[in-house]
């Protein structure tokens, strides 16, 4: 029997749930499309920026061509953003596709990988695809703890994710907690640094990891487009690293992971700083208004500096599916066992509202 077949780590594999579509949600329970808030997946509410929309509609007239699989143009513009070579940028179709270059080059049967029991939920698929272990260490304070995470990795680690800020609890870590970390990890072991919300934090001790990277030649950072960008559905994500690096990587790297439309909108998204403030405005603003309500409401909740919050509300479950009937759809946190939160993105300022009316009325 093939299936049987299909590698072992495969085998036990269950696949991301990403979060229900508005149409699906709205036939379940005979509501309007349009009358439905979506505040579950971390998107940017603005919409895509104009400038990203213009670079789109110029380039459609190409579609009949492969996409540039170098990204030069991108490239060049984040390696002059950033003070990097564009020798150490490999861009993936969404970071998603660059934590799975890092499993498929890193990990392996006999290996393992090392990150928080509270992590990203693409660290286990990518790890258990290839066949490696996971070594899950405890959280701190709903955090990362470092310690714990640098005591766990041994002579088989390959590779430790960390996302800064974390996906789903909003947590976040100090430069000096990074750098105190980075002195305990051996050489060998890559550390993938996941800056996905890197553009919300205004934090003056949150590091950034690109001023990480001089120092070690161990570290990858993935950034992406999804978010502060406002690209997600166009799948466009970046990592920064050692050339030597990003060269293994692009090893097994699919020759045109990013399409041209990804390509020319995410350069144009680049260049447009008023939408990116506008988005972190958006997101701060938001932030406080859920905060304000929480605190009015009595509910903890696990301070962010994401895009999303999470609350305490009790009965997740409970309260997800009755969000769900007032046509709120937010994310239940069930697969990482935080059975009594609820996780929020933060939305525009009337869609924070129709949630927060709909929480009241359920609780
Ligand atoms: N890392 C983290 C921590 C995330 O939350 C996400 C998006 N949910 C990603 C990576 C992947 O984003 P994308 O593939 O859209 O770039």
């Amino acid at each position: 029997d093939f299936l049987k077949l299909a590698n072992a780590g495969i085998q036990g594999l269950m696949p991301y749930q990403p979060g229900k579509p508005v149409e699906e949600v709205a036939r379940e329970l005979n509501l309007d499309p349009d009358s439905i808030v979506k505040l579950a997946s971390n998107e940017n509410p603005h919409g895509p920026g104009q400038q990203a929309l213009n670079a789109i509609q110029r380039e459609l007239t190409e579609l009949a061509r492969y996409p540039d699989g170098s990204g030069y143009r991108l490239k060049a513009a984040l390696a002059q953003k950033l003070g990097l070579s564009p020798r150490q940028i490999t861009l993936g179709n969404g970071s998603n596709d660059l934590l799975d270059l890092v499993g498929r080059c890193w990990l392996a049967p006999g290996r393992n990988a090392v990150y928080s029991e509270y992590a990203f939920a693409v660290y286990p698929i990518t790890t258990q695809a290839a066949g490696a272990a996971h070594k899950v260490v405890p959280a701190r304070d709903w955090g990362h703890d470092l310690n714990a995470m640098a005591q766990a990795i041994d002579e088989n680690t390959g590779v430790v994710f960390i996302a800064n800020p974390n996906n789903p609890t909003g947590t976040w870590l100090s430069e000096k907690q990074l750098r105190e970390f980075m002195a305990q990890v051996p050489e060998q072991v890559l550390v993938v640094l996941d800056e996905a919300y890197f553009e919300y934090v205004e934090e003056s001790v949150y590091p950034d990891g690109v001023a990480l990277l001089q120092d070690y030649p161990n570290l990858l950072v993935c950034r992406t487009f999804s978010k502060a960008y406002g690209l997600a559905s166009l799948r466009v994500g970046y990592s920064l690293s050692s050339v030597g690096i990003a060269e293994t990587l692009n090893r097994v790297r699919q020759p045109f992971n990013v399409n041209s439309l990804a390509l020319e909108a995410a350069l144009a998204a680049l260049g447009d700083e008023a939408y990116l403030q506008q988005s972190v405005i958006t997101n701060k603003a938001g932030m406080l208004q859920l905060e304000t309500a929480f605190r009015e409401l009595g509910l903890n909740y696990i301070p962010s500096v994401g895009n999303f919050i999470c609350v305490d509300v009790g009965d997740a479950e409970a309260v997800n599916q009755a969000l769900l009937k007032e046509g709120v759809i937010v994310r239940p946190l069930r697969p990482y066992r935080m059975n009594n939160h609820l996780r929020i993105s933060i939305g525009l300022p009337e869609e924070n509202q129709r949630f927060i009316d709909a929480l009241k009325k359920v609780l």
